[in-house]
């Protein structure tokens, strides 16, 4: 299996060298060659989750360099695992929210950190990874990377402006993993990083490299947990699910087209945006304009130029079969507070912001197939201003509470790349 360009001017690799590599050498993002099918039959046998994942992964591996070792990385990447919580025989919740930073992004991050770490070992080199983080992304990546040999990670944040417990995760870790407090907005991080990048004395001295959601080894893992929902709800209601997605840089939306394509019983997919509404306007006008990001309640989802549309306007081809296959909503500040309102009244279930706008989205569909929305983030994240709304504590899951015991540790500093080093 080969990986080819968004752009299409760049050679084809394999997913362990898209892996290192990250971002294209002609700026796009690595894509399947093609899709391969895996008929529902060959998961008749699987009994755990690091097997499922094996199965769904293994066909991008094939000739790979990692591919004997693959069913060992599934099983150290997936030491956690994905429940549905139903609501009744029709409505489900896919809980995303019990990995090490009780986010989804523990997926992709353990999975690419994992693979990572194998392959300089085998190439004898040493990594510096460049993170900037607006939440959630700097917490998965400095979780799945600590201790790991031979990579350090240097995660950028703007001081004050992320969640006490964001932060939290972001700084508590020392070893291998330093915290930058920037002197600056979330921007200002971005294009340090970009800056360090583009300095390539400092690339080679460093090893430099990336794990944000353009890396082909955070979107592949992100169809297993689409594979393990649609077969469970295939198992319980024998019907395919319309799936539901909080989306703020499309990848996990990606993996779960991807997922579709080769097999996945979904019988739709559908976005939940919040108020950045780019990937909306680019459905109705057909012509793909960057925003400036607007802060919402879901802060995770803030993004006005999603990094990951290249790779799902490359997989539909053109507008029309992007407006065929893809369909959006946004939802409001205010409509999301209701909804972790009506949540709770109806279910007795506390949801975070970001799953908010896909609960809002399932009562918009109104549809007689089973749905599913993947609870992105566990809501204790977002205590301030979940608990508010339900009037009651969010009880700390205990992953999230071995982290906020932990000491904190930063380093202040200026908007300079520079400082980094
Ligand atoms: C990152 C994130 C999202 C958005 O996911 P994308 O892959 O960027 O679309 C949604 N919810 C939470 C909690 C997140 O951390």
């Amino acid at each position: 299996m080969r990986f080819v360009s968004t752009r299409g001017n760049s050679p084809r690799v394999s997913a362990s060298e898209a892996i290192l590599q990250g971002l294209a050498p002609d700026g796009g993002l690595y894509v399947p060659e093609y899709f391969p099918y895996i008929p529902i039959e060959n998961f008749a046998h699987v009994t755990s989750y690091p097997e499922l994942a094996y199965e769904v992964l293994a066909p991008f591996f094939v000739g790979d360099i990692l591919e004997p070792e693959l069913a060992e990385i599934c099983a150290e990447a997936f030491n956690f695992a994905s429940p549905l919580h139903w609501y009744n025989e029709k409505e489900s919740v896919l809980e995303l929210f019990w990995g090490p930073t009780a986010a989804f992004k523990d997926f992709g991050a353990r999975f690419l950190a994992i693979a990572m770490q194998r392959l300089l070992q085998k190439k004898r080199q040493k990594l510096t990874i460049l993170v900037a983080t607006s939440g959630d992304t700097g917490g998965a990546v400095a979780a799945a990377f600590y201790k790991r040999e031979g990579i350090n990670v240097k995660v950028l944040f703007p001081q004050g402006k992320v969640s006490q417990r964001q932060e939290k995760q972001l700084t508590c870790w020392g070893e291998n993993i330093e915290a930058y407090a920037v002197e600056g907005v979330f921007d200002d991080c971005q294009s340090m990083v970009k800056q360090a990048f583009m300095d390539l004395a400092l690339v080679r001295e460093y090893g430099l490299s990336s794990a944000n959601s353009i890396n082909l080894g955070r979107l592949l893992p992100q169809m297993v947990y689409a594979f393990y929902a649609s077969l469970e709800v295939m198992t319980r209601t024998g019907k395919e699910p319309v799936v539901i997605i909080p989306s703020g840089n499309v990848g996990n939306s990606c993996g779960s087209y991807w997922a579709r394509i080769i097999g996945a019983p979904i019988k739709n997919i559908v976005l939940a945006l919040n108020a950045n509404r780019t990937l909306l306007d680019y459905i109705t006008t057909g012509k793909y304009e960057k925003r400036a990001s607007i802060a919402t309640l879901a802060n995770a989802m803030d993004v006005g130029d999603p990094s990951n549309m290249e790779r799902l306007i490359h997989l539909f081809g053109n507008h029309d079969e992007f407006t065929s296959e893809v369909s959006a909503y946004s939802v409001s500040d205010e409509t999301i507070r209701t909804t972790i309102a009506e949540v709770w009244d109806k279910h007795s279930y506390v949801i975070c912001p970001h799953t908010a706008t896909g609960e809002h989205v399932r009562k918009l569909l109104h549809s007689f197939d089973p749905t599913v929305v993947y609870a992105t983030a566990h809501p204790a994240k977002f205590d301030t201003i979940v608990e508010p709304v339900i009037g009651q504590e969010v009880p700390i899951p205990p992953q999230l509470a071995t982290l906020l015991d932990k000491p904190s540790q930063s380093i202040a500093i200026k908007a300079d790349y520079k400082e980094l080093f």
